[in-house]
């Protein structure tokens, strides 16, 4: 695989005797998009924070972009400002209005100047579809809109990668569309990816790539035809069985 953006290595991580990452190797290319399947506390979500080193490896080695963000002496807060991350839980400021939570992490890093970062804010949420929302509050929005707020915050640092956590889990059914469709836009542009999701149509539609975890390790991978319509696993038929 060339032009690797995310190499993991036999990745291990322990919380105490819990041993819930047991030797993950993971590789995403440029451009790729990656839907990461599998049970709940299979360790998803731990691999994810793993690649922004929201949690310490316990060992093992987490190369994104030729840095080793696994490398106590790597620069994290740098290495971090490429790796945009959207959570189930939005987590917007509350305090601050739509366009204020898109441009402040770009301006208080000095990364453009504030008309700079207002003309950015008002564009990045033209294409999630909120240009009328710049000076809304968040509480005055819908779940899918925050969370499109949301993914416009991590655009706005203008990074090579975008991780996504359950990013449609905590929505009403009727906000997932808007929010997979900003997604599958974003694929397009040609985003590289890593995406968690339940949703397996999007992962069909829009994945070049699926992973499927179960107990702290890749249990199988392909294309979605093969990981869908054709799974090798026990483990994945069982999952799949389930979940479909
Ligand atoms: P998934 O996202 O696949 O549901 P997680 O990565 O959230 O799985 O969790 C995997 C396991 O790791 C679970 O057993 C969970 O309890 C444990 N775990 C996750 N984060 C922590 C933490 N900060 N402290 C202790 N245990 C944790
Ligand atoms: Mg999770």
């Amino acid at each position: 695989m060339k032009n690797l953006k995310v190499d993991v290595t036999d990745l291990k991580k322990n919380f105490g005797d819990n041993h819930v990452l047991k030797g993950i190797d993971f590789k995403v290319a440029q451009n790729e998009v990656v839907v990461l399947i599998g049970p709940s506390g299979s360790g998803k979500s731990t691999l994810l924070r793993c690649l922004n080193r929201l949690e310490d490896p316990t060992s093992g080695k987490v190369i994104i972009d030729g840095n080793d963000i696994s490398d106590s002496k790597t620069n994290i807060d740098h290495a971090r400002e490429n790796i945009g991350m959207v959570f189930q839980h939005f987590n917007l400021f509350n305090n601050l209005t739509v366009g204020q939570n898109v441009e402040l992490a770009p301006v208080e890093l000095g990364k453009m100047s504030k008309e700079e970062a207002v003309k950015m804010a008002k564009e990045l949420l033209d294409t999630v579809g909120l240009d009328d929302k710049y000076e809304a509050m968040p509480q005055s929005l819908s779940g899918g809109q925050k969370q499109r707020v949301a993914i416009a915050r991590a655009l706005a640092m203008n990074p090579d990668i975008m991780l996504f956590d359950e990013p449609t889990s905590a929505l009403d059914p009727e906000m997932v569309g808007d929010v997979l469709e900003v997604m599958k836009d974003l694929a397009k542009k040609g985003m590289t990816m890593v995406v968690v999701t339940h949703e397996m149509g999007f992962a069909k539609e829009v994945a070049d790539r699926v992973v499927f975890m179960a107990d702290g390790k890749v249990m199988e991978e392909g294309s979605p035809e093969e990981v869908f319509d054709n799974p090798q696993n026990e483990r994945t038929k069982t999952f799949l069985e389930k979940v479909i």
